[in-house]
């Protein structure tokens, strides 16, 4: 008598495909009832799974499980995962900091660069993508909480920015990304999350050059993303809600 496979097949060994299923379903639950809760449509707000230390077993669980959307913040991390997760259809977003001479090994691995924060990155993005023939979305990624330690452009230039990526044929302009304040005064992140929509908003009403496609909002982390969408993000970036704590790095 041959019994059945207790795993199915694909199930990577070690990892039980339990903990990041449910985590996903539930925190799908939590974001439809935040966006219904803020009035607005579910539909329009998507979760991105920061990924960063999960390993590709685990990124690959959720992937089955029917996320598409995921984002990490180091080169090496997109490099190393690449190709245990080709076989899993995603879309992969860099949501990190990018240093100019890691431009050529990144590009052929994501479709969205979310952290556009200087004009020297604009023109290294676009000779490369020039030489390869190719676009890319980006996000400009606004320091609206002022705090050092953030990488991003201040609210005050995001109109020389946007230009700025206009100027560059080969960057699509798909929307604005920020980090949250680091506090617990709820409402100072709020207030950070209304200033990235307000710069959305003014792109769109004052018809900056470049910003008719800006109409994103990637803002909001695991323990903030209610607050997030009730100010408009339409997409929330989900790390340990999904995957548990972290390990340190
Ligand atoms: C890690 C990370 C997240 C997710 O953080 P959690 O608090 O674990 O949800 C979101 N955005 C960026 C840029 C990150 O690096």
């Amino acid at each position: 008598m041959v019994l059945p496979d207790p795993e199915p097949a694909g199930t990577p060994t070690g990892a039980s495909a339990g903990p990041v299923v449910e985590r996903l379903a539930e925190a799908r639950r939590r974001v439809r009832a935040a966006a219904e809760a803020a009035g607005r449509d579910p539909a329009e707000v998507r979760i991105l799974l920061a990924t960063k230390t999960m390993p590709p077993e685990v990124i690959a669980q959720a992937l089955a499980a029917g996320a598409t959307l995921i984002g990490e913040n180091r080169v090496q991390e997109v490099l190393a995962k690449a190709d245990a997760l080709a076989g899993f259809p995603h879309t992969m977003h860099f949501i990190g900091h990018l240093q100019s001479n890691k431009v050529n090994q990144l590009l052929p691995h994501i479709q969205c660069l979310q952290t556009l924060d200087s004009v020297d990155l604009i023109g290294r993005l676009q000779s490369r993508l020039e030489s390869a023939a190719r676009n890319l979305d980006v996000f400009i990624q606004v320091n609206v909480s002022g705090e050092q330690t953030k990488s991003g452009i201040a609210p005050a230039d995001a109109r020389e920015m946007v230009e700025a990526v206009a100027a560059a044929p080969r960057l699509r302009l798909r929307g604005f990304m920020t980090i949250g304040l680091n506090s617990p005064d709820r409402d100072a992140i709020r207030r950070g999350y209304r200033a990235l929509a307000t710069i959305r908003d003014r792109a769109a009403d004052e018809q900056w050059p470049g910003a008719q496609d800006a109409v994103e909002l990637s803002m909001g982390m695991s323990g903030d993303f209610a607050d997030a969408i009730a100010e408009g993000a339409t997409i929330v970036r989900l790390g340990s809600a999904v995957f548990g704590p972290r390990p340190a790095r």
